[in-house]
């Protein structure tokens, strides 16, 4: 199927020409911009404290056992009501 090419002014135009390796126009380069502009959150805040991490959780060497074998599939915890 063939379709008309989004003429000169429009976003899509723009990457036509940059594909292309055309000389881009100014209304193109305008779009483009606008775009960009609109696109763009209105408060960018790049740079942002994260919260501190969670104090890990420390097993007992039996609780870790206990975990290890309910992940490895050898210890279901519950279902025994089925
Ligand atoms: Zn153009």
């Amino acid at each position: 199927m063939s379709r008309e090419p989004a003429g000169c002014g429009t976003p899509a135009a723009y990457a036509r020409h940059r594909y292309y390796g055309e000389e881009i126009c100014d209304k193109c380069r305008a779009a483009w911009n606008a775009q960009c502009t609109a696109d763009r959150p209105r408060s960018a805040k790049p740079w942002r404290r994260l919260p501190p991490e969670p104090a890990p959780v420390v097993l007992t060497p039996r609780e870790a056992a206990v975990l290890a074998a309910h992940r490895a599939g050898d210890l279901v915890l519950g279902g025994w009501e089925r």
